[in-house]
């Protein structure tokens, strides 16, 4: 049931570097290719793409040789796992011993980890390849990684226009084909929003199904790690791997881990389905190109034979203000730890107080002693109930709505984001603006459920993405709808038009 594509990008070649990661899985299984030569085809793009797309902080070569070679010998004694020797790019605030771990802030610069991120304990057990450590805003805050300390990452489909944020880093190299697969992290949007900008799946799993442990900080209330891949099939392959309880951390649930893949077997037939729509994420301020690409997806979606109903989420609309006193309070209480003594940069001076004010002062970008002001006056006392306190209760009757509505569907749509990816440069000046581009993404975070980003078309030539909420621990479900709307429409096989 492929539709006519617009003339954008190009279509999927028999590259390494344009395959989904089931499809290397195959040709890695069948001999047909080998991890060393995956690897070396995805390093040389690396090396040809990075120094313009700049996704990559840390390009881990040598670590990345070592484990395809590991991964070769794995599955030649015939005891490869789904991820063996599968090319991976880690945003750089999942800590990773081999590597830095900067968060891409100045205070972390050149920070190595004495222990890895549970995530990345899991990927290396499973003999992944780890390409390298991807480019981020600041502790993850910010929407286009123009907050990167360092420098920002550029579309692979528009190099003029933002890729994103705050994962934009790891989205843009799986778009670019400079990584398979991409692990983010997601408080307000981070793994939905540069997914949806790069014209790739990106899946915040429900607070609780991945451990956190090992994840930089920001607001450990809202924060998910999750996968970015090509195609839905392959997100839900990287989320079966990095799934499940932690003892290291004590919010990851104990719910079991489904078979995220075999939920995608079967055809594409959605009779019986109940797909939600709300009125409520019908925006002023989205762009015409965005509305009616989504439109059309939702039409595709009952073709497929999905009963389309309209829910209502009437606390929506708070969820924004209210993010904005949760995650800045908690984020001034993590960030605390950053001091110029325990680790990271130091300024040391003559008093302790003054190393403190001194390494933060300089350690710490604008938009991060914006959060830690707005989030210490939130906190602070006199002023905590108004704010703090408020916010919270705003979040449950947030997340009420989402349980009332999911009482009659199971999935609701909408738009990732209002608009497609911005010019670089064009929402630096007007913290707002950046903050209205999570507008979609934010509910998910304050109700804890799972929501994924696929690509849906284009408009002005730039990606639009589709985002699908589920119920608590129900990725299944929408991984399985996003598959079946992937299957239906095939712009997941379109790739940027790059050397
Ligand atoms: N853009 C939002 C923020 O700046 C969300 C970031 C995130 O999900 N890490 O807080």
């Amino acid at each position: 049931m492929a539709t006519a594509l617009d003339a954008v990008g190009r279509p999927a070649t028999d590259a390494p570097t344009d395959l989904s990661a089931a499809e290397l899985r195959r040709r890695l299984d069948a001999r047909e290719l080998s991890a060393a030569e995956v690897t070396e085809a995805y390093l040389a793009r690396i090396a040809a793409l990075d120094p313009d797309l700049r996704c990559y902080i840390t390009v881990m070569a040598d670590v990345a040789r070592a484990q395809a070679a590991a991964a070769d010998d794995r599955i030649a004694r015939g005891e490869a796992g789904p991820l063996t020797g599968i090319p991976v790019a880690l945003k750089d605030n999942l800590c990773t011993t081999d590597a830095d771990t900067t968060a891409a802030s100045n205070i972390l610069r050149g920070f190595r980890s004495p222990y890895d991120a549970t995530v990345v304990t899991r990927l290396r057990g499973g003999g992944a390849v780890f390409l390298g450590k991807a480019n981020t805003d600041e502790f993850a805050m910010g929407s286009s990684t123009e907050n990167s300390a360092f420098f920002t990452t550029r579309n692979p489909w528009h190099t003029g226009r933002v890729p994103g944020g705050s994962s934009g880093g790891p989205a843009a190299a799986v778009a670019a084909g400079e990584a398979a697969l991409g692990l983010g992290s997601d408080t307000g949007g981070s793994i939905r929003q540069p997914a949806g900008f790069c014209g790739v799946v990106g899946l915040k799993p429900t607070y609780g199904r991945v451990s956190r442990y090992g994840l930089l900080a920001f607001a450990s209330s809202l924060d998910q790690i999750g996968p970015f891949a090509r195609t839905v099939a392959d997100a839900a392959l990287l989320l079966g791997a990095i799934a499940g309880q932690d003892p290291m951390d004590a919010t990851s649930a104990p719910e079991p881990v489904p078979d995220f893949a075999a939920a995608l077997a079967g055809d594409a037939d959605l009779r019986g389905v109940r797909i939600g729509v709300a009125a409520e994420y019908d925006v002023d301020g989205m762009e015409a190109g965005v509305k009616a690409a989504v439109d059309a997806a939702v039409g595709r979606l009952a073709d497929l034979g999905a009963e389309i109903v309209p829910v209502r989420l009437p606390h929506t609309k708070y969820a924004l203000a209210t993010y904005y006193i949760t995650a800045p309070a908690e984020a001034s209480a993590n960030l605390s730890r950053y001091d110029g003594v325990k680790y990271g940069l130091s300024v040391e001076s003559e008093t302790l107080r003054e190393t403190y004010e001194r390494t933060r002062g300089e350690g710490f970008g604008a938009e991060v002693k914006r959060r830690i002001m707005l989030g210490t006056y939130a906190l602070s006392s006199g002023y905590y109930d108004a704010y703090y306190v408020k916010a919270q209760k705003v979040r449950t009757l947030i997340k009420r709505d989402f349980d009332q509505a999911f009482a009659r569907v199971d999935a609701i749509v909408a738009p990732t984001s209002p608009t497609v990816a911005f010019p670089i440069g064009a929402r630096t000046d007007d913290p707002y603006q950046m903050y209205l581009s999570d507008v979609f993404t934010i509910p998910a975070n304050m109700a804890g459920i799972p929501g994924l980003a696929v690509p849906c078309g284009f408009a002005d030539g730039l990606p639009v993405s589709l985002q699908i909420l589920g119920k608590p621990f129900d990725e299944a479900t929408i991984l399985r709808l996003g598959h079946a709307y992937e299957q239906s429409e095939g712009w997941t096989d379109r790739r940027p038009d790059l050397p």
